[in-house]
């Protein structure tokens, strides 16, 4: 971040602010813990800080320190909105265009308040006073974590802010697995521990606190795993009807989509998941290596992402989707080039 842009925001929180943070839609580990990990921050700087999801937060992440306290904008857009409108400070996490909030777009185009970015995607939009965009880093927590430290404020940092920052770190990480991991990251992470985190506890409570109906689903995934490995590719499809069958709640699908690339030689690998309320279906690209995901999803399915971790959606149907899928990998022969 520019230190001149950091001098500016040093002097902007030195009075108390009315502050909304906001996570994108279908809020992940890192989009949870990166605006509540701020929320506490900004809290303890004694501004007046609010959390507003676009949408609902998956079950698995309401224990997260504050997580009682997130406003949904989906569910309650007239006081939501309001807020919105009175607040002098609007910061946007793990995210960078102001699409990924669905219908809050719309609101947050128009605000008059400060908006600044912070966020590890490519290509961020131009709508921020400040923007801390970079695509090095694994995760927004990890950058929350910097952008503290810029302010000089690490001090303030205590076990609860430091709960929040590691499970986005450990979430979008891949439990430490990703290329994006850095020994910086690690650094970071041993800062955290030193706070006095429950490391082991949380990685407990986001990943060994599965329903059954979950674990079920997850074997039906596996069942449905399509190989086509002369294109080093693997891919899965969960119907609106399979995912009924086992009574789906929001997150049962989280992480699913690794195990595609699990399987020797494969090195891309997609998730086709049907969702019949929006009529879409949501992919998520996951690769290995060289092959650029984030933009294979701009180019073929109106998303976006990283390198090797990206989604997107198709309005075609579950058949004409995979159809799609695969001719757009035969006739370019992406991965072996
Ligand atoms: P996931 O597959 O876990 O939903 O998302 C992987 C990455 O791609 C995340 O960084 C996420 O923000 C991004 N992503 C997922 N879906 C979309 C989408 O529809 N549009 C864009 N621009 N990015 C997406
Ligand atoms: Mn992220």
């Amino acid at each position: 971040m520019k230190q001149e842009d950091i001098q500016s925001i040093q002097k902007l929180l030195s009075t108390p602010k009315k502050i909304a943070i906001i996570p994108h839609r279908n809020p992940d580990g890192d989009a949870m813990g990166s605006t509540l990990g701020l929320y506490h921050f900004l809290q303890k700087l004694n501004h007046q800080a609010v959390v507003i999801a676009p949408n609902i937060f998956p079950d698995f992440l309401a224990w997260m320190p504050g997580a009682e306290n997130v406003l949904i904008f989906e569910k309650d857009k007239e006081n939501t909105t309001k807020i919105l409108e009175e607040a002098d400070i609007i910061f946007t996490l793990d995210f960078n265009a102001l699409h990924r909030t669905g219908e809050m777009e719309k609101v947050l185009e128009v605000q008059k308040a400060l908006f600044i970015m912070i966020d590890h995607h490519q290509k961020p939009d131009e709508y921020a006073a400040y923007t801390y965009s970079d695509t090095q880093f694994g995760s927004t927590c990890e950058m929350v974590y910097n952008f503290i430290h810029f302010l000089q404020k690490e001090s303030l940092i205590d076990k609860t802010i430091a709960t929040c920052i590691y499970t986005g770190i450990v979430t979008d990480t891949g439990s430490f697995r990703f290329a994006s991991t850095t020994s910086t990251t690690h650094r970071v992470v041993a800062d955290l521990i030193e706070k006095g985190i429950d490391n082991s506890g949380i990685h407990n409570l986001l990943f060994d606190n599965n329903s059954y109906n979950r674990m079920l689903l997850i074997g039906r995934a596996l069942q449905n795993m399509k190989l086509l490995p002369e294109f080093k590719t693997s891919y899965i499809t969960l119907t609106q009807e399979e995912l009924d069958m086992f009574n789906y709640v929001k997150g049962d699908t989280e992480g699913i989509v690794n195990y595609g690339l699990s399987i020797k030689g494969i090195e891309f690998t997609a998730i086709f998941i049907e969702h019949k309320d929006e009529n879409i279906i949501k992919i998520s690209l996951r690769s290995q290596g060289h092959f650029d995901v984030n933009q294979f999803a701009r180019e073929h399915f109106e998303g976006g992402g990283h390198i090797n971790a990206a989604g997107g959606k198709s309005t075609l149907s579950m058949e004409e989707t995979v159809a799609k899928f695969e001719s757009i990998l035969k006739t370019k022969n992406l991965i072996n080039q």
